[in-house]
């Protein structure tokens, strides 16, 4: 497991240390997206300084991209596309207001061969509903 690690760290040209090592596998076992305080209350022998670091390394690296959600900013594992040049994460992202989950629909997706004399640099999709395990349950 933590070879995999490496090698993907190394792929995105970010130098595998024990920190980014520790947050990658942390994040890649997540279905959902996390805050950066969520993220600290479970990794709590790292300081919030240092995943905060972390995090930002890894979204500059094209490893994770954040969901911004009203004052709060969210993060989940980029797929093997993104680099560090172009994010290409334009999927929409999903909050269950039961759950409070955030997870992301990697299914819908906006083209990105739209036509236009514009160039367009980022995409937002967001939605507001109740997610399948939800559902389920008020069944
Ligand atoms: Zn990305
Ligand atoms: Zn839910
Ligand atoms: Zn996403």
């Amino acid at each position: 497991m933590q070879k995999d690690t490496e090698v993907k760290l190394t792929e995105k040209n970010t130098r595998p240390t024990s920190m980014r090592i520790l947050v990658y596998d942390f994040l890649a076992a997540q279905r959902a997206a996390l805050s950066l305080s969520e993220i600290e209350e479970q990794l709590h022998y790292a300081d919030r300084i240092t995943i905060y670091r972390t995090l930002k390394t890894f979204e500059e690296k094209g490893i994770i991209h954040s969901i911004q959600e009203n004052a709060t900013t969210k993060y989940k594992l980029c797929s093997d596309e993104c680099d560090e040049h172009t994010h290409k994460d334009w999927h929409l992202h999903f909050y269950c207001k039961i759950c409070k989950k955030t997870t992301c629909k990697e299914n819908i997706v906006v083209q990105e061969n739209i036509k236009g004399d514009f160039r367009i640099d980022e995409v937002r999709l967001f939605a507001k509903g109740i997610c399948e395990d939800c559902l389920d349950e008020t069944l």
